[in-house]
């Protein structure tokens, strides 16, 4: 079974499509996950998913902190100094270190989510809104002129039709685009069960769509402005992104009005330039799960009481 590597982050991993047992490609998913990571050693001195995250966001901080401080200085003397050059290597090697300890991290949390799942755990078809909730969590890769790619969603219509989303790896730095159709590459998720990705798409877009529940979203979303996302992480500096206006909040719609952002300084004094666009429901639905522990629906719909039989479920 083929993993997408490039894509495997947060609580669910994407695979290739298999034809086998459900239950067959949970255990592959699993052992997958225990085989694909090369930071094992690194997480033997963690004791759980929380604590190695957090030494890994603090250590983050701390290396943005030094680099910030190489940064004034280069900017005071119109030059980088050798050993500030060499701590500058130092610091990006042990990034890698850091990006590594994340992603067993993460597999070891993924793998045991799985497992406790048992006979609930899930194998579905990719579609748009199972990958854009994973929009900001999803891994990155290194472009050409040295940059950090990350997957970005565009969202078309083609000649009129429904709008679709397309998928491309975006370097922020050189600004080029690559396509990216992990729907095409025929990938399925695996994961935990899941309130509102279980439903059926129109009746999760219509629910997510209704006025009140529209109003509500902005409402809970606009209360953590301001606050930094623990799990969405820049993908050079490591540290969690914070929830800012949209710079295209102005057409005033839940889905224009927010982006993460991060607030880290390049070695050349310059803001940095990732951000990642909060513009679908599955992704803010996925907010603020992370953010307040519930999703945008946060039961489980009430069935609608039938007309034939005076008001029960149906
Ligand atoms: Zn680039
Ligand atoms: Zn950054």
């Amino acid at each position: 079974m083929g993993f997408l590597d490039a894509l495997l982050g947060g609580a669910k991993a994407l695979v290739r499509m298999v034809t086998t047992a459900i239950s067959e490609v949970v255990i592959q998913t699993v052992k997958g996950l225990e085989g694909t990571q090369t930071g094992k050693a690194l997480a033997t001195v963690f004791e759980s998913w929380a604590q190695s995250k957090a030494s890994a966001h603090k250590q983050a901080a701390d290396l943005a902190a030094e680099e910030a401080e190489i940064a004034q200085r280069m900017a005071r003397d119109g030059k980088l100094r050798p050993a500030d050059w060499e701590r500058k290597q130092e610091i990006d090697k042990e990034r890698d270190t850091l990006r590594e300890a994340h992603a067993y991290a993460d597999a070891a949390r993924m793998r045991e989510d799985i497992t406790a799942a048992g006979d609930e755990a899930k194998v579905v078809a990719a579609n748009a809104d199972e990958i854009t909730s994973a929009i900001g969590l999803l891994a990155h890769k290194v472009c050409g002129c040295g940059g950090r790619m990350a997957v970005v969603t565009q969202h078309r219509s083609v000649s009129g039709g429904p709008p679709h989303t397309e998928f491309e790896w975006a370097c922020p730095v050189c600004r080029k685009r690559e396509k990216f159709d992990p729907i095409k590459a025929a990938a399925s998720v695996v994961r935990t069960p899941d309130l509102e990705l279980d439903l059926p798409v129109n009746e999760r877009h219509r629910l997510w769509n209704e006025p009140e529940t529209l109003a509500e979203t902005n409402a809970r979303l606009s209360s953590h402005l301001g606050e930094s996302d623990s799990e969405v992480l820049c993908p050079d500096h490591l540290t969690p992104m914070k929830l800012f206006p949209s710079l295209t909040a102005s057409k005033g719609r839940v889905l224009d009005s927010y982006a993460y952002a991060c607030t880290g300084m390049t070695i050349d004094g310059r803001r940095c330039l990732h951000r990642v666009p909060l513009d679908r429901m599955a992704q803010a639905s996925a907010a603020l799960r992370r953010l307040e522990g519930v999703g945008i629906l946060k039961a489980p719909p009430k069935k609608r009481g039938s007309i034939y039989t005076g008001g029960a479920s149906v």
